[in-house]
């Protein structure tokens, strides 16, 4: 029996660990940061919180003798991913990256592509009045002194209430959304510019298809670096990766 540790938080960690629950000889733990208040929960074992950094995770590695290591978190969630790498070559635990490829720019889009949120504020200053922010709850401080736009604010749970908010209105939902759905809320809110980072996959990008029909500016936020290890791009490379480790 071959244990499994699957850092998750995205939809591409779900399906995996719900495949891998039913493959003979593997032990699934999906670990989550506990950033949603009702996550989607996959097959299999789960855990949820922070482990206390590097010294944390190898710990966990060491205590719960866990065999393969799967990043599955978000491209945008660095700090998780390096760790992973320094706790599983610590351990010397198999560690494997899944992450969806980025969204390429295609004829039609207007994008302003940037390196960071912050960077997105910025760029929005001076040329956008009415804005459909699709960054997530925690970014929504980088925004909050643009106080001449109007902005449109998707995320799954609602900030704190103490949190830094632009002007504008909440819209609380979880993907995968359809291209009408988009389609109409730019229309009805009368956007003029999407916010968005590159998460890549298909569950989101009906806002990119919309844009693009709708001639309107997407502000697109580049990945940050992700370590340099093993990489598969899709949920069924990941299980082969497992497949070949569970024949050795
Ligand atoms: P992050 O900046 O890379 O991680 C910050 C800290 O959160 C980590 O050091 C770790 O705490 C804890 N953590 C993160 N992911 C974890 C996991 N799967 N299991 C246990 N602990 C975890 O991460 P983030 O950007 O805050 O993202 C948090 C979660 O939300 C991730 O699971 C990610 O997949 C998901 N998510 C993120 C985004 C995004 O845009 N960043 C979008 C969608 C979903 P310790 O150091 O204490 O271990």
């Amino acid at each position: 029996m071959m244990r499994l540790l699957i850092l998750g938080g995205t939809g591409d960690a779900a399906e995996l660990a719900t495949k891998l629950a039913t493959m003979e000889g593997v032990e699934v733990i999906t670990s989550l940061a506990g950033r949603t208040r009702e996550p989607l929960v996959p097959l299999g074992d789960l855990r949820i919180g922070g482990f206390g950094g590097v010294a944390g995770l190898t710990n966990y590695l060491r205590v719960m003798q866990i065999d393969l290591l799967i990043d599955a978190t978000h491209p945008f969630a660095t700090q998780i991913s390096w760790n992973a790498v320094d706790a599983a070559t610590i351990v010397g635990v198999p560690h494997l990256i899944l992450i969806r490829p980025p969204w390429e720019k295609v004829s039609g889009d207007r994008w302003i592509e940037v390196d960071s949120v912050e960077a997105a504020a910025t760029v929005l200053q001076n040329q956008a009045q009415r804005v459909f922010l699709t960054v997530g709850r925690q970014e929504l401080a980088a925004f909050a002194d643009l106080k001449d736009i109007w902005f449109l604010m998707r995320m799954i749970d609602p900030p704190s209430e103490d949190a830094l908010v632009p002007p504008g209105m909440l819209l609380c939902d979880r993907g995968p959304f359809t291209l009408n759905n988009e389609r109409e809320i730019l229309i009805h809110h009368n956007i003029d510019t999407i916010v968005s980072k590159n998460s890549g996959g298909d569950a989101i990008y009906a806002k990119i298809i919309a844009a693009r029909e709708l001639e309107l500016k997407v502000v697109m936020v580049n990945r940050p670096t992700i370590p340099l290890v093993d990489y598969v791009t899709d949920v069924d490379a990941a299980l082969a990766w497992v497949f070949d480790k569970l024949q050795y």
